[in-house]
């Protein structure tokens, strides 16, 4: 197989790995924009369960205060009606006290009732913010994940079919020569590059004068020292004089 013959199978192969890239980078987009919106409503769903969980437990405090407050209330009844019996002041100081301490008690009861009260508020004003939120996420989702998965789809047999075209194309390029290409293409992410004017087109390091004037005078495969990739010499086209 002659070198020029050669060069174009490797270009061949090397259009093909481009447009591979190519869409694997779109499909990987696709995917990661789905999958950000799924994460995303997830995080909303672990927040809505966290913040329930709390909202429950304060419920269940508030509720036994609330029993607690309303028994001491009707001890409180009970101890003023004792009041009113008392026989000597001795029994008339002891049923006071009782009496001042279980309104201290119900007051705090009372008092922590309403702390409770005004938490669960912002907790059920949280859980309203988080629905809403995860409302949005979900309607997004909705309103694209039709589109990407056709997307996706088409991308993906587009990749199937580069793919065939893939199989083909390395068949006509000689076997050791592929297994070069493809280490350096693993590392770098293309396996050849061109020089025209005696820099390596692809990391753009100044090749050594001698094996630039090898590459011009015949048709020649050579590597670039500096980035290692396949190289070989093109003339200069009219694209690259005006550029
Ligand atoms: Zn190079």
């Amino acid at each position: 197989m002659s070198i020029p013959d050669q060069i174009r199978a490797l270009e061949t192969l090397a259009s093909i790995d481009a447009t591979l890239r190519t869409l694997d980078e779109q499909l990987a987009s696709e995917k990661t924009t789905v999958a950000s919106l799924k994460g995303s409503i997830a995080e909303c769903q672990e927040r809505l369960q966290s913040n329930r969980a709390t909202l429950t437990s304060i419920e269940k405090t508030r509720s036994e205060l609330t029993t607690d407050a309303r028994v001491m209330t009707q001890q409180l009844e009970h101890s003023r009606e004792k009041l009113g019996r008392a026989r000597n002041e001795r029994e008339t100081n002891a049923v006071t006290r009782e009496l001042e301490e279980l309104r201290k008690l119900v007051r705090d009861r009372e008092d922590e009732v309403s702390k409770l009260t005004a938490q669960s508020e912002g907790i059920r004003m949280e859980l309203e913010r988080i629905e809403q939120e995860a409302a949005q996420y979900q309607t997004e989702l909705a309103s694209i994940e039709g589109d990407v998965n056709a997307k996706v789809g088409r991308l993906e047999q587009g990749r199937l079919e580069k793919s065939q075209e893939r199989d083909i194309a390395v068949k006509a390029v000689p076997a050791q020569l592929y297994r070069r290409y493809e280490t350096i293409r693993s590392k770098r992410g293309t396996g050849i590059a061109q020089t025209t004017d005696g820099t390596c087109r692809a990391c753009h390091m100044a090749l050594p004068p001698q094996l630039f004037h090898r590459l011009r005078r015949e048709p020649m495969i050579e590597q670039c020292q500096s980035c290692n990739r396949i190289i070989y010499y093109v003339a200069v086209t009219v694209t690259a004089i005006t550029q």
